[in-house]
């Protein structure tokens, strides 16, 4: 099984991947989370992703399509894998055309994954993040605030918000869906992977009709 998810940011594909991995046992590959583990730890691919990450720009597709490869050659995927994330550019989806067939293997369906932007701007620009490292318990300023302004409720640290959630950086962030990503959409239509899913309630019934489609 050979899943994309494709959707603006804040369109709820990072919970869509977590609750498949439940089911199928497959790993999910988040890009932006590869990422965000190499700017933590330092390496040389953190350093070069940092700024465009921080601005809420793309990483350039090189650095991307080698980090997918990389991924890919673990153990873990021999059954399937989720991409949350990626592919994000035509290049990159050329790119990854060219990984599968060398490794023998075919794309299962595309998931589009959408919601309204009002509704996303919410989402992302209110996350908060606890800022004790052991605890990183996440909260919404709209949707679930913590009990006591801008303290955790677990640890009481203080909670912050990402350098890359701010409001301003997230209406860029859909501009650059729109402008970068969003054409992928008819790039698979065309090859008929593409199922749509509208997540406005919840990430259980989300996933319910995920799971209807490919049990
Ligand atoms: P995400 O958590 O998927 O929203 O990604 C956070 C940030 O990481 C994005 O705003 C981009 O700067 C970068 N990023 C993640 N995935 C990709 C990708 N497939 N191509 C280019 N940049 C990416």
């Amino acid at each position: 099984m050979i899943f994309i998810l494709l959707g603006p940011p804040g369109s709820g594909k990072g919970t869509a991947a977590k609750n498949m991995v439940r089911e199928w046992g497959i790993p999910q590959i988040s890009t932006g989370d590869i990422l965000r583990m190499n700017v933590k730890e330092n390496t040389d691919l953190g350093k070069k992703a940092e700024s465009f990450m921080n601005e809420g720009d793309l990483v350039p597709d090189n650095l991307i399509l080698e980090m997918v490869k990389d991924r890919l050659s673990r153990d873990d995927c021999q059954k399937g894998f989720i991409f949350d994330g990626f592919p994000r550019t035509i290049t990159q989806a050329n790119g990854l055309e060219e990984i599968l067939e060398s490794l023998d293997v075919k794309l299962t369906a595309v998931l589009e994954i959408t919601a309204p932007y009002d509704i996303i701007k919410k989402r992302i620009a209110g996350r908060r993040t606890c800022s004790n490292e052991q605890c990183q318990a996440i909260y919404n300023i709209y949707f679930f605030p913590p009990k006591e302004e801008n303290k955790c409720d677990k640890c009481h640290n203080s909670i912050i918000q990402r350098s890359d959630e701010t409001e301003e950086i997230v209406t860029y962030r859909l501009e650059v869906y729109e402008e970068k990503t969003l054409p992928l959409i008819n790039y698979y239509k065309n090859k008929g992977f593409v199922k749509s899913y509208s997540n406005i309630s919840t990430s259980k019934k989300l996933h319910e009709d995920i799971k209807r489609d490919f049990s």
